[in-house]
């Protein structure tokens, strides 16, 4: 790679990308023909035939900080030419630091468990709050109680608590003991109410369940603050609060996954935080580096860890062990992260260029196609349609259409993970956080050209 273009063999490479490397999450012909990124300064990507793209994705929702923060690359090199491994079966430096440091991020105590993605921290979260309740004297909760339309992981567990059947389908079985609910999607309220008329059914619904179940039998309920990858729905700002309820009133514990929506992303340290709730288990990934190292967490709140894990009878402590979670390096980024967000007042960032965004995107609002946007704080979907009398989704091509001609103008953006029949139909905004107000108009400028383009 020369000033950010493959010189040599471009087609070479991609032929043996064809031939050896299995992507994920892309429909066999759409594999064949990867964009392959060789760097990237800021907010934009470099490709390998020398384009440049503004990412309004953050990679895969987590580079926030920008792609060139040599700050974070050294962090690693130092830690590593330090004291490149140790396990947390013992303990380093660089996860001490970080784990206080998070608790502080988080407004309370908590007990920081660090493992490697996204699905492995709610995975932690599951077991986490069975163990809890059964060395409470409580063995029979072990239910999990989640949304339809929401995304928590890949694995079998973090998979059955997810709410997208087309990434289950040919899986399944999964974990049992999954139970779920109605998702808080204004848009299409499940419950055919409109915001005017809302009372929270869909809170409502999970303290029927609760029922339904029997309380004894749920351990706890999962929820994002906004459903992110299944199309940004925002619920109405009571809908957390209520759970939190929810779950006291019914002795279940409150897992709140901020795996997206953690570390600024919504113009608060965590998202609960702007609905003022404190969840018993946070689970965190993407952002805590920035996605320059695989690095997860699972805090726990120190009250349910002094009540429940500190004891010394048999079986009595967490017995989830990974070789690679908290690795030093990526705490050491971890950390560096965290100073770089602190340092440049990345959460106040975010939330200015999230009010702006939000600005932005309601020029859209009239345009053909356009049914609902969604923004809450440097986060947005844009829900496009048939027609928005009738709301019926756009189909799937055309919205793949709006996305690639976003990408022909030079702006990556998402669409939702959620590919249920009706349920594929919004392009998702998460632009890194040193976007300039500038490129904000400009994300927005070139998703109205790509919308236009196909009408
Ligand atoms: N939870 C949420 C809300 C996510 O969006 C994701 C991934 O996109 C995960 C969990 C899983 O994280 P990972 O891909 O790191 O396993």
């Amino acid at each position: 790679v020369e000033d950010g273009v493959l010189k040599a063999g471009a087609s070479a490479w991609l032929e043996k990308d064809r031939r050896y490397v299995w992507h994920g999450m892309v429909a066999h012909e759409a594999a064949r023909h990867p964009m392959a990124v060789v760097g990237g300064d800021g907010a934009y990507v470099l490709d390998a035939e020398g384009r440049r793209y503004l990412d309004a994705m953050s990679g895969l929702w987590c580079v926030n900080l920008g792609y060139s923060r040599k700050e974070l690359a050294e962090a690693a090199y130092r830690q590593m030419t330090e004291m490149p491994y140790y396990p947390l079966t013992h303990t380093h430096l660089p996860a001490i630091a970080l784990a206080e440091r998070l608790s502080t991020w988080l407004g309370g105590e908590y007990r920081i468990f660090f493992s490697n993605s996204g699905s492995e921290a709610n995975e932690v979260a599951f077991k986490i709050a069975r163990q809890y309740h059964a060395q409470r004297g409580e063995p029979h909760r072990w239910k999990v109680v989640s949304r339809y339309r929401a995304y928590h992981g890949n694995t079998m567990g973090a998979l059955a608590a997810s709410g997208q059947f087309d990434r289950k389908f040919r899986y399944e079985p999964l974990a049992p003991g999954f139970v779920h609910v109605p998702p808080p999607d204004c848009y299409r309220c499940p419950f055919g109410k409109e915001p005017s008329t809302c009372a929270m059914e869909c809170a409502q619904y999970v303290d029927d369940v609760m029922r339904w179940e029997v309380d004894e039998t749920v351990a706890a309920v999962i929820a994002e603050p906004v459903i992110t990858g299944g199309g940004v729905l925002v619920p109405p700002d009571g809908y957390l609060p209520k759970l939190r309820e929810i779950c006291d009133r019914h002795g279940a514990l409150l897992i709140v996954d901020e795996v997206i929506c953690g570390f600024g992303r919504t113009g608060a340290p965590f998202g609960h935080q702007r609905y003022g709730v404190r969840p018993d288990i946070v689970t965190m990934a993407k952002g805590i580096t920035s996605g320059y190292l695989p690095l997860a967490a699972t805090a726990v709140r120190a009250e349910l860890f002094e009540e429940a894990f500190a004891r010394d009878e048999a079986y009595a402590h967490l017995r989830h062990v990974n070789t690679f979670g908290g690795h030093p390096a990526s705490c050491a980024v971890g950390l560096a992260t965290l100073d770089i967000m602190e340092r440049e007042n990345m959460v106040d960032r975010a939330r200015i260029l999230g009010d702006l965004l939000a600005a932005e995107l309601k020029r859209l609002q009239g345009l053909p196609h356009v049914g609902d946007i969604r923004a809450f704080g440097l986060l947005a979907g844009v829900e496009l349609v048939e027609d928005g009398a009738t709301r019926a989704p756009l189909a799937p091509e055309l919205v793949g259409r709006v996305v690639a001609a976003c990408r022909q103008r030079g702006v990556i953006v998402g669409k939702n993970g959620d590919t249920t029949p009706g349920g594929n139909n919004i392009v998702t905004l998460c632009p890194p956080f040193v976007v300039s107000e500038a490129e904000v108009q400009r994300i927005v400028d070139v998703l109205g050209e790509a919308i236009l383009a196909i009408s």
